[in-house]
């Protein structure tokens, strides 16, 4: 059986669409499926929309999360209530074009274990959003070592894979990185981003700019490592700089130098916050971690 997990936030609309099209689409391949829709503490009639789904697909199963707490721990609640021997994970508002399904579940009868879907193009986004996402994308590529530049979360994992992303306990899972890093026999499926037809994206600025540092921070700690590279720089420079005022010292030249003892006072407090704020992320993590609290709170199933 494959399960098909499909995290859903405020996506009304798009429910009985997506439920619609994937059962057709499943069943006239003959591919005995489920349909797990997680609401991920939805503000609109998401929930309602997915019992009624139930009613005309018998497939559709549903989680529902006592509030927001994000994609990634609706895909990993979709991980783990799936039953099937493979599962797939796709979008509620069907960006991830559902056919590519099919090409995905021949592969892994072929034995693949880890079916990325990867992008071809990133669809309608704007310039600066694009620059932003190509850095991000770069900085975790060379953290995981794995290419990323158009990695999705749209795949299909065997059971295999699964089990073991299950047994991952890091609250700030990556999934997109992750199924990359587990290993397994990989495989990658090429597909188009669609335009979306109702509904808007979740992600504002500033929640982009959570996620990127929370997965930069859990894959990687160079930006920790930037810290002592900059503090060996400084010492270079107090070195030089040293030098020069100790020979004005002797020579009996030390005068002024009121400028540069400003600049450099100022350079350095900035740099120091910064490097404090760069451990302070850090800090935040392995808090979160040791806190240990659920990554997510079911509410209600059907
Ligand atoms: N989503 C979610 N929880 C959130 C935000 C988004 O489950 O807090 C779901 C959303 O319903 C959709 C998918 O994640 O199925 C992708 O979201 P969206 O389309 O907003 O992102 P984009 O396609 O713009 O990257
Ligand atoms: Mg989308």
């Amino acid at each position: 059986m494959l399960s098909v997990v499909i995290p859903a936030y405020n996506e009304e609309k798009m429910v009985p669409i997506a439920a619609e099209r994937l059962h057709e689409i499943l069943s006239g391949a003959g591919i005995t499926h489920e349909l797990l829709f997680i609401d991920d503490g939805s503000k609109d009639r998401t929930w309602q929309r997915i019992s009624q789904a139930k009613q005309s697909v018998s497939q559709v199963r549903g989680v529902r999360f006592s509030r927001n707490f994000g994609k990634e721990a609706a895909i990993f609640a979709g991980l783990k209530e799936a039953k099937g021997d493979c599962v797939a994970v796709l979008d509620c508002d069907l960006q991830h074009p559902p056919e590519k399904l099919l090409q995905m579940y021949a592969l892994w009868e072929q034995g693949y274990e880890v079916i990325e879907g990867v992008k071809t193009s990133r669809g309608r986004e704007s310039a600066l959003h694009r620059f932003n996402a190509k850095c991000f994308y770069g900085l975790i590529s060379k953290a995981s070592g794995i290419d990323m530049a158009n990695a999705s979360d749209y795949k299909l994992l065997d059971r295999r894979a699964v089990d073991v992303l299950l047994t991952m306990r890091e609250k700030h899972a990556f999934f997109r990185a992750l199924s990359g890093w587990i290993g397994f026999r990989t495989t990658n499926v090429e597909y188009e981003v669609q335009e979306r037809k109702f509904g808007a994206s979740k992600w504002s600025t500033r929640s982009l700019i959570r996620y990127a540092i929370s997965n930069i921070t859990s894959f990687s700690t160079a930006p920790m490592q930037i810290v002592t590279i900059l503090g060996f720089l400084m010492l270079v420079v107090a070195l030089v700089f040293g030098a020069i005022a100790l020979v004005q010292k002797i020579t009996g030249t030390a005068l002024g130098g009121f400028t540069t003892i400003i600049l450099l006072l100022l350079f350095i407090g900035s740099l120091l916050m910064i490097s404090l704020g760069i451990i302070g992320f850090y800090i935040a993590r392995i808090y979160e971690e040791v806190q240990d609290r659920p990554r997510y709170i079911v509410q209600t199933r059907i």
